[in-house]
């Protein structure tokens, strides 16, 4: 039987995976890559897979790191971007870092030699034409402005964002709740609220100045000279530009006392407060409220870490702004990655909501497999949510929770981490007894990635991986 062709727009990190797994499951793609017609701000070659920036896919340890964990779940599921990227990996300690042009050149050798891929060089500058019934768009955190305005025609300006305004994100359990305490301002329940939804960590005057200096005399990073005409200041300052608006500036902004009392001593009044709302629905993770920043990210964990309550937090990831676009997924994409506007349309890579060259190849798997499975009419089970692939896919399409109140809350691109996971037993240690401090951090490591390795396997083997309907 001849299939009729899916087309995936975009040959970056994950429409390069998603037309390997869709040709590979057996259905023709037909690949459209604007370069080198139309070039982007940030690629500099016509390789398909480029990598815009460092040439590391960070940490490659599957046994204590979420990325790592991400790698060894890719390589078991024949990701073509992890093969050519261990085929081309250059000295980086415990990370994985590649040869940018080798891996790009071998992945665009690969995709032009597979016989049911054809590579369209052609910018796709609209909606794609009625007749495409099955598409990935994968173009990516600089997507061209003609196709990024059509997709918005059908999402709403709600629905498709230009930069992203990323306020660190912190590992609940690491936060002191000696020091912190649950509360919303005035106790106001709010919409789906219990009156106790924030984290508040209270701060003394000589704190807060002290705070302030750090922030102004922090390092920036530059922003691009692209990236300098994007007209995103108005609704969210960072921090850092707040500061040095006025010492006052943030204690009458994000970091204001009011309505609120130090449950742990109530007859002192906080000078100013950082506030940390709940960002997911396992709990597990919680975003400092307004804290959107250019600090340079070791900056931001020295100067965070004065923040009283968060001498000792992990985060999930640190702030940032950045020209992103990028889809509000948990809103308007469905569990299978598709448009809810417009089924025919599905999003991979940094456009459907995650972050990293890494985790828009892993969506790109993921999409590849979504599409040939409709393409085929069978059914696709996702992976369960214990696993890299299924926590990312899960967190961009529900798991995170939405809010209103911006400028910090709404959704924004999410790294893989282990506070996306659903909560994992630690196992006892061969005394018998739990472990603790930095050995029950390194034993809950290691039962996430266990158990998603174990379930993964599952995953692949019993699922039929396209499995009739
Ligand atoms: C400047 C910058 C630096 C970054 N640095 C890093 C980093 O160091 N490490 C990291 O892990 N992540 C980084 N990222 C984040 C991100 O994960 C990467 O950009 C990653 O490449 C995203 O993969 P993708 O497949 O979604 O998009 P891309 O890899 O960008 O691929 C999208 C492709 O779509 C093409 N395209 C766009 N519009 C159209 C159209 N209308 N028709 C046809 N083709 C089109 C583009 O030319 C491009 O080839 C960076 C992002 C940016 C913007």
């Amino acid at each position: 039987m001849k299939l009729t062709p899916i087309h995936i727009i975009g040959g970056g990190m994950a429409g390069s995976e998603a037309a390997w797994q869709a040709a590979e499951a057996g259905v023709p793609v037909i690949l459209h890559e604007m370069r080198p017609k139309r070039m982007t701000d940030a690629h500099k070659t016509e390789g398909l897979a480029e990598l815009v920036c460092s040439n590391s896919f960070r940490s490659d340890d599957a046994q204590s790191n979420a990325v790592g964990l991400l790698h060894e779940e890719m390589r078991r599921a024949s990701s073509l971007i992890m093969r050519m990227g261990d085929a081309h990996k250059v000295p980086a300690g415990g990370a994985l870092a590649v040869d940018r042009d080798g891996f790009s050149a071998a992945v665009t050798e690969a995709l032009a030699g597979h016989p049911l891929i054809t590579i369209a060089r052609d910018e796709v500058a609209g909606l794609p034409p009625e007749d495409w019934d099955n598409v990935i768009v994968a173009t990516g955190p600089l997507t061209s402005p003609a196709l990024a305005e059509a997709i918005q025609g059908l999402t709403g300006d709600e629905g498709l964002a230009f930069f992203d305004a990323i306020a660190p994100i912190v590992h609940r359990d690491t936060i002191d709740m000696t020091i912190a305490w649950y509360q919303s301002r005035y106790d106001k329940p709010g919409p789906g609220g219990t009156g106790k939804d924030y984290i508040n960590c209270p701060m003394t005057r000589e704190q807060y100045e002290a705070f302030i200096r750090a922030l102004i005399e922090g390092d920036k990073a530059d922003f691009k000279e692209w990236e300098k005409s994007t007209p995103y200041f108005d609704g969210c300052l960072p921090i850092e530009v707040m500061a040095e608006r006025g010492p006052e500036t943030l204690r009458h902004g994000p970091m204001k006392p009011r309505g609120l009392t130090n449950a742990h001593q109530p007859d002192r009044k906080p000078y100013a407060v950082v506030q940390l709302r709940q960002d997911n629905k396992l709990g597990t993770l919680y975003n400092m409220v307004g804290f959107q920043t250019k600090l340079k990210h070791g900056e931001q964990l020295r100067v965070f870490e004065t923040i009283p309550g968060l001498e000792t937090a992990e985060f999930a990831r640190l702030g940032g702004l950045h020209r992103n676009t990028f889809l509000n997924s948990p809103k308007v994409l469905d569990e299978r990655l598709r448009l809810k506007a417009c089924s025919r349309l599905r999003f991979a890579g940094q456009i459907a909501g995650v972050e990293g060259y890494v985790e828009s190849a892993a969506m790109g798997l993921m999409a590849g497999r979504m599409a040939a499975a409709e393409r085929l009419g069978v059914s696709f089970v996702p992976p369960p949510p214990t696993t890299a692939h299924g926590a990312l896919i899960n967190h961009i399409t529900g798991g995170h929770i939405e809010t209103t109140d911006n400028n910090s809350g709404s959704f924004q691109p999410m790294n893989v981490n282990f506070g996306l996971f659903p909560p994992v037993e630690i196992p006892k240690g061969p005394d018998g007894r739990k472990p603790r401090g930095k050995d029950k951090q390194i034993a809950r490591k290691h039962a996430y990635t266990a158990r998603a390795l174990r379930d993964f396997d599952q995953w692949l083997n019993s699922r039929p991986a396209i499995a009739a309907e």
